[in-house]
């Protein structure tokens, strides 16, 4: 009698899922193992299995980020948009450097972002820590 109670309303609900489906049935039927039956028989429901794509993301696995063994053998690069606020504003970016080792962070402000005007930078801040 269980087994047709479920097929019965499980078809009439249109396939719920088992939430909604117990959600729905406890107000109409009660046996002491309704919540798991309903649960088993969503789960077991070949016709649920076929017609439900499993939306749930891939979750990428977890990876350490490679560290050099020299401090500034590595370098991460990028700039972040400062917004203009006065005309008379001259930088428009920040260029930011960042040593993968000592995650040592230098932030230099900018007029672009053209690979010509950051090795500029990259240089006259490597002249001055010399
Ligand atoms: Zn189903």
């Amino acid at each position: 009698m269980q087994p047709l109670t479920l097929a019965r309303y499980h078809a009439e609900l249109m396939r719920v899922g088992a939430e909604k489906f117990w959600l729905t049935l406890r107000d109409r039927v009660y046996w002491r193992s309704l919540y798991t039956d309903i649960r088993d028989y969503v789960a077991q429901c070949t016709v649920c299995r076929q017609g439900k794509a499993d939306t749930h993301p891939l979750r990428p696995t977890l990876q350490s980020r490679q560290i050099p063994d020299e401090i500034f053998h590595t370098l991460h690069v990028d700039h972040i948009k400062i917004p203009k606020r006065t005309k008379s504003q001259k930088f428009g970016y920040i260029l930011v450097l960042l040593d993968a080792l000592s995650l040592n962070c230098e932030l230099v402000p900018t007029v672009g972002t053209t690979a010509q005007e950051t090795c500029a930078t990259h240089w006259i801040m490597s002249l001055r820590n010399i």
